[in-house]
């Protein structure tokens, strides 16, 4: 069994790389990726840990791009030290951080006693985002969990939510592709009606170099499982698939198994690596 979509605390997942390697060995896992929210940072410790415990550790990344909302393109088996990369990453990093300010002046004017110190504080030294935003709000007692204050505050659409600039999805690809990785599709069903509309969109991003979908996912359906392996094999996609664990942050997606109903088989490690690996 592999999990190639995890996060980790590099991004908005609660545990470290290294507990999640560990606990990815503990379930009898084959491989995972690693493949935090714009930046390959935890990837190392993870692999440090792999290598410890004999576990695959896949370098990937989770690219949020531009598109309705947003789509995210998971690369995986990155050359963490490609400059190009994390050129982009970097960009992505800065509008991040151009973000929050702003969200925390929203809440401000809202009446919420915040500061971007507090916020700071709380994030010890991770990427700072929303939820750590959400968690002061917690802690100050104007909310009881970070999923309401999504809901009601930080959310799409909610009085506190602050656009965030991103890279068109075909420069996302091109960032995964220069860094000698496989550009996959993150969760379809997010973005996409699994209809023939979304063929076409599938397809232009195989124009721009899209490997594979992300068909094996801890929210698909069995119905848009076998819609995306279909859709997979008509288009001559890989096949990838990753439970999006995030810890706690979401309490009922489980490394490897999802909410009960994944199991990733190693097979698709392996035709992935070979992709990787041919030239
Ligand atoms: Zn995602
Ligand atoms: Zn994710």
């Amino acid at each position: 069994m592999i999990d190639l979509h995890v996060h980790t605390t590099f991004s908005d997942g609660t545990l470290t790389p290294q507990e999640v390697v560990k606990l990815a060995k503990e379930k009898g896992l084959f491989a995972i990726a690693i493949t935090d929210h714009d930046t390959t940072d935890g990837v190392i410790h993870a692999i440090d840990e792999g290598n410890r415990l004999g576990i695959k550790v896949v370098s990937g990344v989770e690219i949020s791009a531009d598109f309705e909302i947003e789509m995210h393109i998971l690369g995986l088996f990155v050359d963490i030290n490609n400059e190009f990369l994390q050129q982009k990453l970097k960009m992505l990093e800065r509008f991040r951080k151009e973000r929050n300010p702003k969200i925390i002046e929203k809440l401000r004017k809202m009446g919420y006693d915040i500061s971007m110190d507090e916020v700071e504080k709380l994030s010890s030294g991770e990427m700072i985002g929303r939820p750590h935003i959400a968690q002061v709000l917690v802690k100050k007692g104007y909310f009881s969990t970070t999923k309401e204050v999504f809901e009601k505050l930080l959310g799409f659409g909610k009085p506190a939510y602050v656009k965030k600039d991103k890279l068109k999805p075909q420069e996302a690809i091109e960032a995964i592709k220069k860094a000698g990785g496989l550009a996959i599709l993150a969760h379809p069903h997010k973005y996409l009606y699994l209809d023939e509309g979304s063929e076409n969109v599938f397809l232009e991003l195989k124009e721009y170099g899209l490997d594979g979908l992300e068909v094996f996912h801890s929210d698909h359906s069995q119905k848009e499982t076998n819609m995306l392996l279909e859709i997979a094999k008509k288009l001559d996609l890989a096949i990838s698939g990753g439970s999006d664990f995030h810890g706690e942050n979401k309490p009922e997606i489980c490394i490897g198994v999802g909410k009960g109903n994944l199991k990733i088989d190693d097979e698709i490690f392996y035709v992935l690596e070979s992709r990787v690996l041919k030239p």
